[in-house]
């Protein structure tokens, strides 16, 4: 039998709406690290971002459709509950006040999360939290910014997934997941000018978007943009 600790992880997002961009490559780290659950967080007021188009109940129903037949997956809703801005490191606080100090905690982010993390609310306590988890995205480089952000990395590496199981917190796991040229933005746009989102989400989550005339025109942000 083995006596590997159970590792389980969150993932936060606005997820508006969640896509395969936010699926695949995580069912694919979830298999190279061992991950025992993954809990998805859709977040309420993101700090740095425009609010997104769908509401908190329809975000919500679309994360519970696309993950209905996926035991790998859960959902939480402490940040939409919550009405100051969803701040990561609060989140892990309060999941460690509830787990102890000794369970294993993962925190997902996409390569383009990794490359923007300084600016993250205390960004320097997460890694006494949880480890990161960083799935590969498009056109994100896997060098960092800075050479003090490079070096942090390279000290906080985590060189095989064991070492996620062996401590509670504390690395930066680089996963070789699958690279899917997906994002929010691009389903909103597609939808905005009338183009099929198929093959972009699960469809169950496409139909949710028809049937509530989600995404159509006229795109509330495009008057921000000109
Ligand atoms: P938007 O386009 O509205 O900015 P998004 O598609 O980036 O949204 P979010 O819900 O903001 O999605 O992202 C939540 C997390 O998912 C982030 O850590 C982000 O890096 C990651 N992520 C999103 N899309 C991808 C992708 N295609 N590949 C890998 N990671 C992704």
């Amino acid at each position: 039998m083995s006596d590997k600790i159970e590792l389980h992880a969150l993932y936060g997002g606005t997820f508006d709406p969640i896509h395969y961009g936010h699926l695949k490559p995580v069912e694919a780290l979830a298999a190279l690290a061992g991950l025992h659950t993954v809990t998805l967080l859709p977040n309420n007021v993101p700090p740095h971002r425009p609010q997104p188009e769908a509401s908190p109940a329809q975000r919500i129903e679309m994360v519970r459709l696309a993950i209905a037949d996926n035991p790998l997956f859960d959902l939480d809703l402490r940040e939409m509950q919550r009405n100051t801005p969803s701040f990561t490191v609060d989140t892990l606080d309060e999941l460690r006040q509830e787990r102890g100090v000794k369970q294993p905690l993962a925190f997902i982010i996409g390569q383009d999360s990794l490359l923007t993390l300084h600016k993250w609310h205390r960004w320097q306590d997460l890694l006494s939290l949880c480890h990161l988890l960083v799935c590969q995205r498009p056109g994100y480089s896997r060098e960092m910014t800075t050479p003090e952000q490079q070096q942090w990395l390279e000290k906080h590496l985590a060189k095989r997934p064991e070492e996620l199981h062996q401590q509670p917190a504390g690395k930066v796991f680089l996963a070789e997941t699958p690279l899917v040229s997906i994002s929010a933005t691009e389903i909103r746009d597609r939808l905005h000018q009338g183009h099929p989102d198929a093959d972009l989400l699960p469809p169950s989550v496409s139909e949710f978007i028809a049937r509530e005339g989600l995404y159509r025109n006229p795109n509330p942000h495009a008057i921000l943009r000109r």
